[in-house]
């Protein structure tokens, strides 16, 4: 069985490239060369340099003491909260603007819905020196206005989209529409394992540092490179398919990937894909994905901004389907009160959306001699109001 894409751009049925015809010389150019710039010495030397002196990484492989006591086995946290910008969303965008540079492309656009993608974009972006316009619904920037004015401070431009519901998926839109009109010098940075082929791969393969620093650090802690379990919450899924990626062909390693429940899977308030998802057509790739009985698009909904969204990468449907990867859904309660768990046990204040992989402990029974890894994918410092907001209301 093959985990990875295939030379068509495809997991198992999932994937592709679903476009308009007027964005095939776009993505055909992208397609054509990511790998062989990806893979050129040159590259890959200023991708690890930035990682190194910019992002902070290695990321350490941090030994849980105390949650480990408290669920009786051997918990070890990925430290992505770490990362220059607070998350692993900058390992991607650190890589594509390197790709977008060598494209010879002056000019970077992204979609943003809580905004974190965004202010990756706008750093690099400003690290750069290249023009930033980032779409966002206008709702959106209503709810996330640090984001946006994170984004502002970096040089962006922020650019409402006002047509639909004003979330996600209408930024999503307008961006693309920009692409069409403005195909020889833009580069589209997509945020997570989502849209056309070659995207979600080469998402995947920047976020695979994570399981690559995994594996060594795993080797030095406990002379073994590959734990038990791996655990990591998805919205598309890039911050999963980082931590599984090196780990994807060894069948004892378990990978469970926690997805938001929102109110409860049956409360019509949920982003939970893998249980309520069917396989349709969203951001141009065939994967899984919430939709009412005519194909339209169910408004999902989270506590986690990061989380809420109506699909989950192709991979991550491939993974369900083969049944490669567990995905369980993790409920705004439960997710609230393990964020504050992991706040007061290890003195780590963690994003919302990572709250939903550490809440999975309370069910996961692994045993005393097993090794857990959660990759802690951010820091909690954008979401201190939501959890204060939550505490006191209860
Ligand atoms: C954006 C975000 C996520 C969800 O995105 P994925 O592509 O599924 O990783 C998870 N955690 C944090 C901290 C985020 O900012």
């Amino acid at each position: 069985m093959q985990y990875t894409v295939n030379e068509k751009g495809y997991y198992g049925k999932f994937g592709g490239a679903y476009i308009p015809e007027m964005l095939y010389p776009n993505v055909e150019e992208l397609e054509s060369k990511y790998l062989e710039i990806i893979y050129s010495q040159d590259f890959q030397e200023e991708f690890r340099y930035l990682l190194r002196d910019y992002v902070g990484r290695p990321s350490p492989l941090y030994l849980a003491k105390r949650l480990s006591e408290k669920y009786k086995t051997n918990i070890y946290l990925k430290r992505e909260d770490l990362n220059h910008t607070g998350a692993h969303k900058i390992n991607n965008t650190i890589g594509q603007i390197l790709v977008a540079k060598r494209l010879n492309k002056t000019r970077i656009i992204a979609e943003t819905g809580a905004g974190q993608h965004g202010v990756a974009t706008a750093t690099v972006c400003a690290l750069m020196g290249l023009q930033c316009i980032v779409y966002m619904g206008k709702i959106d920037i209503e709810r996330q206005k640090p984001n946006v004015e994170r984004m502002k401070m970096l040089g962006a431009e922020v650019r409402p989209a006002l047509s639909g519901s004003q979330t996600l998926k209408d930024a999503t839109n307008e961006a693309i529409r920009d692409w069409i009109n403005n195909p020889v010098d833009t580069h589209y940075i997509i945020g997570s394992v989502v849209g056309p082929h070659p995207y979600p791969d080469m998402v995947a393969r920047f976020q695979a540092v994570i399981s690559e620093e995994i594996k060594t650090q795993l080797a030095a802690k406990i002379g073994r490179d590959y734990p038990d379990y791996v655990l990591a919450c998805v919205g598309g899924g890039s911050n999963a398919a980082g931590a599984f990626y090196h780990f994807l062909d060894n069948p004892k390693v378990k990978l469970i990937g926690l997805e938001a429940a929102g109110q409860g899977i049956n409360s019509g308030h949920s982003a939970a894909t893998t249980v309520l998802g069917k396989i349709g057509i969203l951001h141009g790739s065939k994967s899984l994905l919430m939709q009412t009985a005519d194909g339209q698009i169910v408004e999902p909904y989270s506590i986690s901004a990061g989380l809420d969204y109506p699909g989950i990468g192709p991979i991550h449907a491939h993974l369900f389907d083969t049944k490669r990867a567990e995905f369980q859904p993790v409920t705004d309660t439960e997710a609230m009160e393990a964020g504050l768990l992991c706040s007061r046990l290890e003195g780590i204040i963690p994003a919302i959306e990572t709250a939903h992989a550490l809440a999975y402990l309370e069910k996961l029974n692994a045993k005393p001699n097993e090794v857990v890894v959660i990759n802690l994918s951010g820091r909690g410092d954008k979401d201190l109001q939501t959890y204060i907001n939550w505490f006191e209301s209860k």
